[in-house]
């Protein structure tokens, strides 16, 4: 019997033993091909020589030295690999071990900007219904999920929420892009104008929403218009790129895509592609030179800041991206796969929506593809999905039923770089049975 305490009593899964390229292997032999890279993690697969051989050489010569001592080689070398790729104004770079403490130190460090400002009263955040942003309090704040949030709500701070950017389900027929931009817009507006937008710190979203909508962009405009929203009223923008950055919508960073930068970028997930856990807060000049004018130094820490093996391993896997020219796989496998999901699915009486960008897709499952009616939540349907893609030899990322009411089962896709026609074929046709067989 496992004594693993984060286990679930029932939950009885294979051991996971071994990885070879796009597919991680258990005790018994069987081949699981990673359809969703654990949690749009594992961006290079499961064996690549350069990182294992990075890592073991980094290993060999000096595995960590803290950072209120030293700095690395490998830290300030990823370093400016990044802030050389970043969006226009980033100009450093914090390291942490994952998404949640990436998010909680852009909290942490707009906040510390509005204090060396002389406008301590912002403190307040805004974020985005359906948002996961992390399970750290901080980061649970700001997240939407009801169902995450419940039994912590009194010892989380004060985060109020607008609407995503849902289209497929919240713009109305006869609405336009722009249209539903200026909806969106004026709702984001008129929730300042309430709080008072002197007492406002910070807005965070995810450029493409993962974790609780299944792969979902926002339409063209959206994110230029909450940024020059945010802008007019000095208020800095965070963007959530903890899953959908480092390459995974086509573009190293997600938000290119969106023709916007932000104050504070946040990352992790395919930074490291779980060879080792590291994530990042992307800084701008503006609010470094403030802190460094400032208080000189940001006052947060962790003991694994900038870890040098997992900062080798990062570079390590940022180098074979684009060594490999990577991004163009992304793009030309994320397009076959969208077209066969769509060849297999269009038809299909419980799959409402196919949607995403590069090799980051989701598709809504819905009881009613009329009147987009989800399925029972007690029916837990994303989880017998993922059950028999197992069963069969595929993983993909299941959420929904419990999120922020009328929000349904989502499946979400975010496999390996390195992923051909034929995974993307199996992908398809594994993920098609476990489906009809779910639904039955
Ligand atoms: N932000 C987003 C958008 C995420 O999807 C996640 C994790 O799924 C996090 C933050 C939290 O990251 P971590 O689980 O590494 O703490």
């Amino acid at each position: 019997m496992s004594h693993v305490f984060h286990r679930s009593l029932t939950a009885s899964y294979p051991v996971a033993i071994g990885g070879d390229g796009p597919y991680l292997i258990d005790a018994d032999g069987k081949r699981y091909l990673d359809a969703c890279g654990g949690a749009a993690v594992s961006c290079l697969g499961h064996s690549d020589a350069a990182v294992i051989a990075a890592v073991q050489r980094q290993v060999a010569t000096m595995a960590y030295a803290h950072s209120s001592f030293f700095t690395t080689e490998p830290m300030e070398q990823l370093a400016d690999f990044l802030v050389a790729r970043a969006p226009a104004g980033i100009d450093s770079v914090y390291f942490v071990s994952g998404g949640s403490e990436a998010v909680e130190s852009a909290l942490k460090m707009a906040r510390q900007y509005f204090v060396e400002r002389g406008q301590p009263q912002r403190r307040h955040v805004i974020a985005r219904r359906q948002s996961y942003h992390g399970n750290t309090l901080g980061a649970l704040a700001t997240g939407g999920n009801a169902w995450r949030r419940q039994q912590f709500e009194p010892l989380l701070i004060d985060v109020t929420h607008v609407s995503p950017c849902y289209a497929w389900r919240d713009q109305a027929a006869h609405e336009t892009d722009g249209d539903y931009v200026a909806r969106l817009g004026q709702e984001l507006e008129e929730h300042i104008a309430a709080l008072g937008a002197d007492k406002v710190m910070a807005f965070i979203a995810e450029p493409v929403v993962g974790a609780t909508a299944g792969a979902l962009p926002a339409v063209a405009g959206y994110f230029q218009r909450m940024r020059a929203i945010c802008q007019r009223h000095g208020i800095l923008l965070i963007l959530d790129e903890v899953m959908c950055g480092m390459g995974r919508t086509g573009s190293l960073f997600a938000c290119e895509q969106e023709g916007v930068t932000a104050d504070l970028i946040c990352i992790a997930k395919g930074l490291g592609a779980g060879y080792q856990p590291i994530g990042a807060v992307m800084v701008s000049q503006d609010i470094r030179d403030t802190i460094r004018a400032g208080t000189g130094f940001f006052q947060h820490g962790h003991t694994y800041i900038g870890h040098a093996t997992a900062c080798a391993a990062a570079l390590a896997v940022q180098r074979q991206i684009e060594e490999r020219g990577l991004l163009a796989n992304v793009r030309a496998m994320g397009a076959l796969l969208q077209e066969r999901l769509h060849a297999r699915f269009d038809g299909h009486a419980h799959v409402g929506d196919i949607r995403g960008r590069g090799l980051f897709l989701g598709l809504e499952l819905v009881q009613d593809r009329t009147s987009k009616q989800p399925f029972d939540p007690a029916r837990r349907l994303h989880a017998r999905i993922k059950a028999y893609a197992m069963q069969n030899g595929l993983m993909c990322y299941p959420m929904g039923g419990t999120i922020d009411g009328l929000h349904g089962d989502h499946i979400l896709l975010a496999p390996p770089y390195i992923i051909d026609a034929s995974h993307v074929d199996e992908i398809v046709d594994k993920l098609g049975t476990a489906i009809d067989t779910s639904v039955a």
